[in-house]
């Protein structure tokens, strides 16, 4: 049945604008089933009705499998597999027909009735492998039961692009999904900078977080939506003026951005002269020519983790050597700037992650987890780097550094594979350039102390301004006081590059903040070399860098160091962007 139509503000994660029918993924309940009791003589059809379902809904799980098999990675496939093992799982079989048999409950309830009993079990202990799992069982619950309501489930998910709605996407769900039916997202949790927004932003695709359960729990596969990533408006079942005015701002929004395309060819470079390098943050299935296509110099960050996402099979060396070399080889003389694993935070994965930990984001992460319980994994995954190194300009990069211990550990875990791969007489690169994401205030506070030892730093806001204002950057709740233009951040920034300065090194900066247009001013003005974005924000960013004077960004810069919240700030860079470039505020 259709929901009514009704207009929700969301917080805004991912710009573009969507339209069109939801489709559900992951472990949210469905509506409650009316706990029908059947006349006793029913249980026989019922249990035919719910044998017949079963088995519908195999075949389609298997065809998705086989589909995705064969335009994805088998891993990614092996999510199917997992369900279809659920859907001989005696236990559960045996309640439902329980439940039909003795209690004369329909089929559905007794379906949704079983799911529901095991989820209690799995979905709250404090593991997130069994979690997923509970999650995977609502998901064929679901399914079932979509099957018993003469539903096509195969024919929605795959054969029209859909809104995708989640009470939470997990990074391992949302590389799953079928990319080109998916139009946009719109979930109950989540941040700009959790992980289903960034891969949202490198798709292109909008998105919005922070919808109200009571209205996400209610919606159905029959529900339109209209998500509106620039202002986090999500309107359901609209009516046709509104559509028909959304369909237009879409393509208005469609008409100024391929305009900004074609002025790929020019500098990136300010009224007054300057250049900033405009890098790209490339995703694990995305071609370079895309890179070459937004005219972007390089990539900023090539985030490994996503290449270790199934908890099935684990890249092995050859497998990565030819990812990176390929990467390399397609990027020619143009910088490529690979990040070694960050697994942790909201990145978890059930096989690397030995345990489970109460506060993931101040845990065993990134370079941590590697030094510390994962070294086999690291040093295959260095190997790889030194031997696809020989291919371009390669540039390895460290993730959560907080110590500069961990970084002359893993230059000594890098000479002894030298060392080897020397002595295996296999190719390899002797002067890896090494650096280190500034994303821990200890990192930026102290970059002084790190600038001698590294080749470049790169600045990973996401993480550094969640660690210095105390913020879980993928709390909804929290993310009022998620603000990159707090004068804290800019001072830890500032300082950054000061020390960069001083030894001579490259500044990067590759969090959300580099994307935005409305930081760009003060980015610019605090001195750094370097934007890294998804393809999508590079035109965007050449048209107001081409607007702005790098003076008025400096004295922008140093207004702002005087100020003591994030909305005089912002205010500030409002008025300077106001100023030149005034068709950036609508965008
Ligand atoms: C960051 O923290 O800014 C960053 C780029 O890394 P990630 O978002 O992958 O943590
Ligand atoms: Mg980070």
């Amino acid at each position: 049945m259709l929901s009514p139509s009704c207009t929700v503000q969301a917080i805004p994660v991912a710009p573009g604008i969507a339209v069109g029918r939801v489709m559900r993924v992951g472990g949210t309940p469905r509506e409650l089933p009316e706990p029908v009791v059947l006349a006793p003589e029913m249980a026989l059809p019922e249990m035919a009705r719910f044998n017949s379902a079963l088995d519908k809904t195999r075949i389609e799980l298997c065809a998705l499998r086989d589909e995705l098999r064969e335009k994805l990675a088998d891993s990614e496939a092996g999510i199917f597999d997992a369900h279809i093992l659920l859907l001989e799982d005696e236990m559960l079989l045996a309640e439902v027909r329980k439940g039909i048999q003795q209690d004369h409950y329909s089929a559905e309830y007794a379906v949704y009735a079983t799911i529901e009993k095991f989820y209690a079990v799995f979905g709250t202990v404090n593991d997130e492998y069994l979690r997923e799992r509970a999650a995977d069982l609502r998901d064929v619950g679901n399914r079932i039961m979509d099957n018993l309501s003469g539903v096509d489930v195969a024919k929605i998910a795959y054969n029209e692009p859909r809104i995708i709605i989640a009470s939470n996407l997990t990074p391992s769900e949302t590389v799953g999904l079928e990319r080109d039916f998916v139009l946009g997202f719109a979930t109950e949790t989540g941040s700009a900078t959790s992980h289903t927004a960034i891969l949202a932003r490198s798709l292109k695709l909008p998105a919005v977080v922070g919808i109200p359960k009571d209205i996400l729990d209610r919606l159905t596969i029959a529900d339109k939506l209209i998500i509106d990533g620039f202002s986090g408006k999500v309107i359901v079942n609209p009516d046709r003026r509104t559509e028909e005015a959304y369909l237009l701002k879409r393509s208005e929004e469609m008409r100024f951005y391929s305009e900004l395309t074609e002025e790929r060819d020019l500098p990136p470079e300010t009224l007054d002269g300057f250049q900033l390098q405009l890098a790209v943050n490339l995703d694990a299935d995305q071609d370079y020519d895309e890179v070459h296509q937004v005219g972007a110099y390089g990539v900023g960050l090539f985030r490994t983790e996503f290449l270790f996402m199934s908890p099935d099979s684990l890249p092995d060396e050859e497998h990565q050597y030819e990812i990176y070399k390929n990467l390399l080889v397609s990027a020619g003389n143009q910088p490529v700037t690979i990040r070694t694993i960050d697994i942790g935070g909201d990145k978890l994965n059930s096989t690397i992650q030995r345990s489970t930990e109460q506060n993931p984001f101040l845990g065993l992460r990134g370079i941590r987890l590697c030094l510390l319980e994962q070294q086999k994994l690291f040093a295959t995954q260095l190997r790889a780097l030194l031997r696809a190194g020989v291919y371009g300009d390669l540039r390895v990069m460290l993730p959560m550094v907080s110590s500069i211990f961990e970084l002359r550990d893993t230059k000594k875990i890098i000479a002894d594979l030298q060392e080897e791969l020397a002595s295996e007489n296999i190719p390899f690169v002797q002067n890896l350039k090494l650096g280190i994401m500034i994303e821990t205030p200890v990192a930026a506070v102290i970059a002084r102390k790190f600038a001698p030892e590294v080749d470049f730093f790169s600045i990973g806001t996401n993480d550094l301004i969640q660690y210095t204002m105390a913020v879980d950057r993928s709390n909804e709740r929290v993310a009022y006081l998620y603000r990159p233009t707090h004068p804290a951040i800019l001072h830890l920034i500032r300082n950054t590059v000061e020390a960069a300065k001083e030894y001579n090194l490259y500044v990067s900066v590759c969090g959300q903040m580099a994307e935005s247009t409305m930081y760009t001013p003060l980015l610019l003005g605090l001195g750094v070399n370097e934007l890294s974005m998804p393809t999508a924000s590079v035109p965007v960013q050449r048209r107001l860098i081409r607007s702005l004077n790098l003076i008025d960004c400096e004295n922008l810069v140093e207004q702002a160091l005087q100020c003591c919240n994030a909305n005089e700030v912002m205010e500030l860079t409002r008025e300077l962007v106001a100023g030149c470039a005034p068709e950036m505020l609508e965008h």
